[in-house]
């Protein structure tokens, strides 16, 4: 067998196990290719990446902990935005220790200072979503 033939048919290999949905760390094991080239032949063959990296330990769901580890589902957002509206609204009628940004944002001033700082933070994010074509 060439080099060349081996290739391919490592790749048909790879290919059915990624077909079969097997994770990257079975294939590596199985097929005694490193995680480098079962990404390269996913790539080749035009197959999406692999999404089953499995967590080292399980991620507390529902809280700020399990977002902080960098999930990104439902109830992990709800918790992280609850615990950010939780400060915010804390401090809403409090005078901010500094006017600008951040008064604007996370303590609900609205002096001229803050609205200003707010509205330029605001038309940048809408000038973006402009370029992205995304505002309805
Ligand atoms: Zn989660
Ligand atoms: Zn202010």
């Amino acid at each position: 067998m060439t080099a060349a033939e081996y290739l391919v048919s490592n790749g048909e290999a790879i290919r059915r196990a990624v077909e079969a949905g097997a994770p990257d760390d079975q294939i590596v094991e199985v097929l005694r290719v490193s995680g480098r080239t079962v990404q390269r032949w996913r790539k080749r063959l035009g197959l999406p990446r692999n999404v089953q990296i499995r967590p080292v330990r399980p991620v507390p769901h529902g809280t700020v902990r399990g977002y902080r580890r960098g999930c990104r589902c439902g109830t992990c957002a709800d918790a992280m935005r609850y615990d950010g509206d939780k400060y915010r609204l804390a401090r809403i009628g409090l005078t901010p220790p500094s006017h600008g940004r951040s008064g604007y944002k996370n303590w609900g001033c609205r002096c001229d200072t803050c609205k200003a700082a707010g509205a330029v933070v605001n038309q940048a994010y809408y000038r973006k979503r402009l370029a992205l074509d995304v505002t309805p």
